[in-house]
């Protein structure tokens, strides 16, 4: 199994999973043309993705893949609350999920698990090829037992660190949106990342990778430092799912 970013933060967020012929696009964030582009850079394009899995209707996660889905004639999955939201459009074949049910897309398990973070039905997921598990947690404003059950023992981890808590108090941002980002239901801090990692059986994880950073509340040295200290590596070691350069494919 390989993964792959297409960039990763308040701008647009798409992660490729690949497993023999299957190739899942999770979130588009994107404009088609930049969508291409960046599928480009990966050595791949729309054409070899199988389907699209959205996590939550934002629009840094859902504004590109209504266009891309007719386009190519990909399947959309997502709960029911995320298609409730109704930022598709038409012409879309609907694969419903529940978010505490394992399913199947071609060779890749999917075992989503709800998070809590403002939106209708948000889910995040782990995904598995019998063997190797990755495991994605972006766009969640706090722990929970759930979560934590759900991504122990992976092999690979994508883990939001959205902002440092201080730049973000210490920001332009007015008062109300400083609430909603460091919320219950907003986004995690890199404390609250190193946190949630921390609590997790970490005994088989060989890639961890920081995401969703906040280009204006965080540093991708701070969201390393932070991730790295909880797994007594050095920063180096934890990767970062850029904006703008997205991360590049890596095994699993
Ligand atoms: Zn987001
Ligand atoms: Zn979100």
């Amino acid at each position: 199994m390989r993964f792959a970013s297409l960039g990763s933060g308040s701008r647009g967020n798409a992660t490729l999973v690949e497993q023999g012929d299957t190739c899942l696009l999770v979130d588009c964030g994107f404009s088609m043309k930049e969508t291409e582009a960046r599928l480009a850079r990966l050595a791949t394009s729309a054409a070899a993705i199988d389907a699209v899995l959205i996590t939550h209707e934002h629009g840094d996660h859902i504004n590109g893949v209504g266009a891309l889905a007719r386009k190519y004639s990909l399947p959309v999955w997502a709960t029911g609350g995320t298609f409730a939201a109704d930022r598709l459009g038409e012409g879309i074949e609907k694969k419903r999920i529940c978010s505490h049910s394992v399913f199947a897309i071609g060779d890749i398990e999917v075992q989503p698990f709800p998070v809590p973070h403002d939106a209708r039905e948000p889910s995040q997921f782990v995904f598995s090829n019998g063997d190797k598990r990755l495991g994605l947690l972006t766009d969640v404003g706090s722990r929970t037992p759930h979560l934590e059950e759900q991504l122990s023992a992976c092999d690979a981890l994508i883990l939001e660190c959205n902002h440092d808590k201080a730049m973000l108090d210490n920001g332009e941002y007015p008062l109300s949106l400083k609430r909603r980002v460091g919320g219950d239901h907003g986004h995690l801090s890199n404390v609250q990342a190193a946190d949630i990692l921390g609590r997790l059986d970490t005994s088989k994880l060989t890639q961890l990778v920081a995401a969703h950073l906040s280009e204006k509340h965080n540093t991708p040295a701070l969201a390393q430092a932070a991730l790295a200290e909880v797994m007594g590596c050095s920063s180096d070691w934890v990767a970062v799912a850029d904006q703008q350069r997205g991360l590049g494919w890596r095994d699993v």
